[in-house]
């Protein structure tokens, strides 16, 4: 509301100009923009002509380009220019606001022009005005903590104190309020009222502020929200990506596994079993560490040869013929591998066989006299797959029957192992070591084995692993061992044995030409024309003798093998086609010095010194029996590694001495010396009581001082009465025997009947002398 205060202040005229966006108020300074050129002129005519005073007042609306008289506010302010800058055709001038007037005529010429009226403030209580000021100055404090900006002049002039009206006009200034707001502070005149006014539009403005600020964080909270969102949405993409990858991994794997359970060709129990994990492994889902053990069950149970069986092709004549194309000699072996094979092909006649011998072979004897490759020619005869697994020195019974699936690292036994090894359900099992299967806290694997083995119980073999029965009785299963004695006795009865044993010289010759240069000639890409003379006989005895001592082929088989490399050696770096001849010289070249001598050679015939006939699982030996006899107190020494029974052996050989001392002539004064037992060689135990004789004659030889020959071998156990008891293993003594060169070898009675195992040509150079008491050995040694 304009009052009309003319008649209170003296009018004046001059210059008018119309501002748009802002009011202007006395004592504030500031910078305005003209760019009207109307207002132009009115500033520079001030500038120049009125004492830079000029009345400034503001346009009600701001868009009016020319505003008429009713456009203008009627209250303005009477402002001293302070400066006027031009450029580019604006005008930027600095002014300073003075009074307040009261427009009251406009008029134009050129510019406007205006008359006016000062107006004055009202007059006041200080205390009230005080009081307002006091509010305005602590809603100011309060802004200014909020952080509202201030132009630093009008900060200056606030903090070094100004009147209370100035203060309002300033705050009214700068406040954020509209233009009809301002002028409304304008037009008042009451100071208390405007200071109120002002402490308003300052506490509107905070509230804008404050509103503004929550406005702004919620947006920014929004804005941040959004982005975490976003920034979550995409990570979650990220995974639900990688996780589909897997997933499909996962799914795939376990489509396979359905699939392949799909398919698998096993009786329904067996299928619901398996259908039964696929189960639990899909709930629990792939990632679950527990999955990890249903997946190997299943693999491992699928990867079973279920469904394949290869039909047995039982042709006598033709396994006849495989047999012999890869084996030399063994006739009894080979005619008992027949007879089963024969057995079994009578057998399919009948639904239900008896007896389970008839697949079970066990092949007894020394290492390398061929009982694996004997097997794996039963399995080429039949058209079966052959696969082995070694049983030496197991002692737990889940090596067989497999682990629990609970326990860490659970397997299956070696039996099933076999069978994925095979990818046949029906293969020649050929089980190694039977001999050495220990026992233990952890079960007897043997028990278990004959569950693998008896017909009664393993057309539903159960593997603890599998957890159900698995048909066993197809397969055809074959033992070896090295020792017929350490064949655990519930195996041994039910198994038939085969003996294999040890080869002479002239048979590992006959192998050696026949299969073994033959075969190492091919393993070393040698041809047969390049080797002058091909080991030929002698060669091969050289070899056999002065490299080898064994049962089996094994040492002469890996010897050869040494020779033709260092022939392949020899034809590629001198790029030669052929070698020389191979003489003995040539072979230990190759081989290096002779590393065995004729274990009679250099033995001359001695006092006290007895040749013995040994057997072991890897085959028969000679022994040596030395004795001294010295003065001392009547002490037996026995030295050489003895085992409890040889041992036991000595004693009674001296028992059965003392006892004939007479008879052989011997002093009694036993009481007065020594005797001192040695078998040479001490680092090899010794045992078993068929060296009584040969200790016997040492004894007798050591206390008669008469001489032995070495060319007689013995063997036999004796009793503390004389008798000469029947010894195990001839065949093995006397082919280790004819290799050292003897040429008597008295025996046991009892064993006369074995002789018809033994090979001819140790026959014919071996004189065998049956002996049953020990008078007879003492007229052959001694007379
Ligand atoms: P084992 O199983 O008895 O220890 P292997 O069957 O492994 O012995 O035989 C060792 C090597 O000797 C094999 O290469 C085998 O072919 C060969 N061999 C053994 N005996 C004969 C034989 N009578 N005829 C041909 N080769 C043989």
């Amino acid at each position: 509301m304009i009052k009309d205060l003319t008649k209170e202040v003296k009018v004046q005229k001059l210059p008018l100009i119309a501002v748009r966006n802002v009011v202007m108020f006395p004592s504030v300074e500031t910078t305005l923009y003209v760019g009207r050129q109307i207002s132009k002129k009115a500033l520079i005519h001030a500038y120049d002509k009125a004492g830079s005073l000029v009345v400034v007042t503001s346009q009600k609306r701001a868009k009016i380009e020319s505003p008429k008289d009713v456009d203008l506010y009627d209250v303005g302010i009477v402002s001293k220019i302070e400066h006027i800058l031009q450029s580019d055709g604006h005008v930027h001038t600095v002014v300073k606001g003075l009074y307040r007037v009261n427009i009251n005529k406009i008029s134009r010429d050129g510019f406007m022009w205006c008359e006016f009226g000062i107006l004055e403030n009202n007059k006041e209580s200080g205390y009230d005005i005080q009081k307002a000021s006091e509010l305005l100055l602590s809603q100011l404090k309060k802004a200014f903590s909020m952080g509202r900006q201030f132009d630093l002049p009008a900060m200056m002039r606030l903090s070094t104190g100004i009147s209370s009206s100035d203060l309002a006009d300033q705050v009214a200034f700068s406040v954020q309020a509209s233009i009809g707001e301002k002028q409304k502070l304008l037009e008042e005149l009451s100071i208390t009222n405007r200071l109120k006014l002002a402490t308003e539009l300052l506490m509107k403005e905070m509230k804008v502020t404050e509103l503004e600020r929550e406005i702004e964080t919620k947006t920014q909270e929004k804005f941040n929200v959004g982005i975490k969102k976003n920034i979550l949405r995409e990570r979650k993409r990220q995974i639900e990506e990688e996780l589909g990858k897997i997933d499909k991994k996962e799914m795939g794997e376990m489509e396979e596994l359905e699939e392949n359970v799909k398919k698998c060709k096993v009786g329904n129990d067996i299928k619901k079993k398996l259908e039964r994990e696929l189960g639990r492994l899909k709930d629990m889902g792939m990632m679950a560490p527990e999955s990890s053990y249903i997946r190997t069950y299943l693999q491992t149970v699928l990867e079973l040869p279920w469904g394949t069986w290869t039909n047995d092709n039982v042709d006598i004549k033709k396994a006849a013929k495989i047999l012999d194309k890869d084996h030399y000699g063994l006739k009894d072996v080979k005619d008992r591998v027949l007879e089963y094979l024969s057995v079994i092909n009578l057998k399919k006649r009948y639904k239900k066989p008896e007896g389970m011998g008839a697949n079970i072979l066990c092949f007894v004897g020394p290492p390398g006299v061929g009982k694996t490759s004997i097997g794996r020619s039963i399995a080429d005869a039949l058209g079966r797959k052959f696969v082995r697994a070694s049983l030496g020195g197991i002692r737990d019974e889940s090596e067989i029957r497999g682990h629990r699936r609970t326990y860490v690292g659970a397997m299956t036994g070696r039996v099933v192992r076999g069978l994925k090894d095979a990818g046949s359900m029906n293969p020649v099992f050929m089980l190694d070591e039977v001999d050495k299967i220990g026992a233990d806290y952890r079960g007897d694997p043997a028990a278990a084995l004959l569950e693998v083995l008896d017909p009664e119980q393993n057309k539903e073999f159960e593997d603890h692993y599998l957890d159900f029965p698995i048909d066993l009785s197809k397969v055809f299963f074959v033992l070896t061992a090295n020792d017929l004695s350490g064949i655990p006795v519930s195996l041994a009865d039910r198994v038939e044995i085969i003996q294999f044993s040890g080869y002479t010289v002239s048979e590992k010759i006959n192998i050696a030409q026949k299969y073994l240069v033959d075969k190492q000639l091919k393993v070393n890409g040698l041809r047969k024309n390049e080797i002058d003379g091909l080991p030929n006989k002698d060669i091969l005895r050289y070899i056999i003798e002065k490299y080898t001592r064994e049962a089996g082929v094994r040492n002469l088989e890996r010897t050869l093998a040494q020779v033709m490399r260092k022939i392949a050696r020899e034809l590629v770096s001198k790029n030669k086609k052929k070698t020389g001849a191979l003489i003995n010289k040539k072979i230990r070249a190759y081989l290096g010095p002779e590393k065995f001598s004729s274990q009679l050679k250099g033995k001359k015939d001695m006092i006290g010194a007895s040749t013995g006939l040994a057997w072991s699982s890897v085959g028969g030996s000679i022994l040596f029996i030395e004795v001294n006899v010295m003065p001392g107190k009547g002490k037996l020494i026995l030295t050489g590694t003895l085992g409890d029974v040889m041992k036991e052996s000595c004693r009674a050989a001296l028992s059965y001495v003392r006892s004939r001392a007479t008879s052989f002539g011997i002093k009694k004064d036993f009481y007065k010396i020594d005797i001192h037992i040695h078998v040479p060689e001490g680092a090899t135990p010794k045992d078993g009581p068929s060296a009584g004789a040969a200790i016997t004659t040492a004894l007798v030889s050591a206390l008669t001082k008469k001489k032995i020959s070495r060319e007689i071998g013995m063997t036999g156990e004796i009793t503390i009465r004389g008798d000469v008891l029947e010894i195990g293993g001839l065949k093995e003594k006397a082919i280790a025997g004819h290799r050292a060169g003897l040429k008597t070898i008295l025996i046991p009675q009892e064993n006369k009947k074995d002789l018809i195992n033994i090979p001819k040509e140790v026959k014919s150079e071996i004189e065998f002398i049956p002996v049953s008491d020990y008078d007879q050995v003492y007229r052959q040694v001694f007379s």
